[in-house]
């Protein structure tokens, strides 16, 4: 069967309180096995995950950080609270978030919001990519999985790329190890980040400013096995660690 990718069109500006399965069903027939891929900024705004700059004081060390960076003091201090800790202060802030995620500004996002507001990550993205799946189902009466999404920079790379920041209904990768080559040799080492791939291709889908797609159905992906492993445990990840002995950042808090 060939992999089918269907954008959903015609959603409306997401507004805190939305009931966002039910737009979603009502625009897409949906089958058992469909993977729908939201972006992370309309789950955060139908859950009202947002933030008024206004009522943001920043703390000296975001004033300090943003006379560095050039930006808002208050949108320093939005990306502080979402982060547990900093890789990078300058150019950007480079932080780690409570569950794993390293993110340039903690993924804090001013686009596609009015002005003076900012949409944070969900807190918890893989309850609110479960919490969809089970609206969905609930909803369509399909069994349906379900990727939340943000577009991220990358290590070594020039270039933006969707990645799954919360999933459910799959494994984050499909485990290779132990399975042969062409040429019969075993595996050691592969492990695909299946769910990476499948929000890279639904956030070039998306499109990053005015297209108003933020939701897109990929159908047709066989199911696969692995494991949920896809951040590194403490200690594994080498450029971190080379990171954080080249910059010695404060700790937050
Ligand atoms: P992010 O990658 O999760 O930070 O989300 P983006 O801001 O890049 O938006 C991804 C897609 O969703 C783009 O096509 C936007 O135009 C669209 N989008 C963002 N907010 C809304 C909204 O409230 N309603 C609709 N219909 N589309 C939106
Ligand atoms: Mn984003
Ligand atoms: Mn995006």
């Amino acid at each position: 069967m060939p992999i089918t990718v269907i954008p959903v069109e015609g959603l409306p500006l997401i507004r805190p309180g939305d009931d966002l399965a039910r737009l979603i069903v009502g625009r897409v027939a949906f089958a058992d096995g469909d993977i729908l891929c939201l972006a992370s900024s309309v789950w955060s705004k139908a859950h009202a995950n947002v933030r008024g700059l206004d009522a943001i004081e920043p703390t000296a060390r975001a004033s300090a950080i943003a006379a560095r960076t050039g930006e808002d003091p208050r949108f320093i201090q939005a990306v502080l609270d979402e982060s547990e800790s900093l890789l990078l202060e300058h150019p950007f802030v480079l932080s780690v978030l409570p569950w794993g995620h390293i993110g340039v500004r903690a993924g804090v996002d001013q686009s596609n919001i009015e002005g003076g507001e900012v949409i944070l990550l969900p807190r918890d993205p893989m309850a609110a990519a479960a919490g969809l799946a089970s609206e969905l189902l609930e909803a369509a009466g399909a069994s349906v999985g379900v990727i939340v999404t943000d577009t991220c920079g990358r290590s070594f790379r020039r270039g933006q790329t969707g990645h799954a920041i919360g999933w459910a209904g799959m494994t984050a990768i499909r485990d290779f190890r132990g399975e042969t080559d062409l040429f019969g040799h075993e595996l050691k080492i592969t492990e695909e980040a299946v769910v990476d791939e499948i929000a890279g291709f639904a956030n070039l889908v998306m499109g990053e400013s005015d297209a108003g797609v933020p939701a897109v159905v990929i159908r047709g992906i066989p199911p696969w096995q692995g494991h949920d492993e896809i951040y590194w445990h403490e200690g594994e990840d080498l450029i971190r660690d080379a990171l954080c002995r080249v910059h010695e950042i404060a700790p937050l808090r």
